[in-house]
């Protein structure tokens, strides 16, 4: 549980300014999510609702969480009607997006996301293609929203020991985003690039990342 405080502090070290950091703790017990809020990490990354459910009841309110995972239509009340989510970082599909809208009116609270988009070479991840996702902006789709704020762009690189294509991914992913800029130079708040995992934040962070999402460098590998 030590290593978790000197792994966090590793991390944080190499992060230059105005970097977030998630500690993606799915799977791994409260203990461990408790050991890093004590070494004082305040954000936190679930892929699963009922898990993150129980945890944001048994860890400290200023807890800011951030979904991660796929997220099916079916849990979207529940992940919503918690009130305590800071960021959904996977929106990955317009109906997912329609769904969130309208279950935040209801709750009465504005969520804010992050577009996932998929450039990776597997074929079973989800998220929107750039194609795809350069359309919705320039559709100007968003403004029918009411109760959301496309805060950004989330993306994951092909999961391979090809540092030339894992670069390559991020920089299609920053293009996304910075082409997103252009189409819309009015959205306000679009300004957050989620790209990075454990094996390969540091090729994020030379592409322009201003958010990584780590988790077994923290906390080990899941049992
Ligand atoms: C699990 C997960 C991570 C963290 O992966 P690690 O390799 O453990 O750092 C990051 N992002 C997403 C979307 C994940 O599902």
């Amino acid at each position: 549980m030590k290593e978790i405080a000197t792994a966090l502090n590793s991390i944080r070290s190499t992060l230059p300014r105005g970097v977030e950091l998630v500690a993606v703790s799915k799977f791994h017990p409260v203990e461990a999510l408790q050991v890093a809020y004590e070494a004082g990490q305040r954000v936190f990354g679930e892929s699963r609702v009922q898990e993150l459910v129980a945890k944001i009841a048994a860890m400290p309110s200023d807890v800011r969480w951030h979904f991660i995972g796929h997220l099916q239509t079916n849990k979207v009340r529940a992940l919503i009607s918690t009130k305590r989510v800071t960021l959904i970082e996977s929106v990955d599909s317009e109906r997912l997006l329609s769904l969130i809208d309208e279950e935040s009116a209801k709750a009465g609270i504005v969520s804010r996301v992050l577009m996932q988009v998929h450039v990776a070479q597997e074929e079973t991840k989800f998220g929107f293609s750039p194609g795809e996702l350069l359309d919705f902006f320039r559709n100007r789709s968003f403004e029918q929203l009411r109760a959301t704020h496309i805060c950004g762009v989330m993306g994951m690189a092909s999961n391979t020991d090809d540092e030339a294509r894992v670069a390559t991914d991020f920089e299609m992913i920053a293009d996304v985003f910075h082409k997103i800029l252009e189409l819309a130079p009015d959205l306000r708040g679009f300004d957050t690039l989620s790209m990075g995992m454990s094996d390969d934040y540091p090729l994020a962070l030379a592409k322009g990342s201003t958010m990584v999402r780590v988790g077994s460098a923290i906390f080990g590998h899941r049992g």
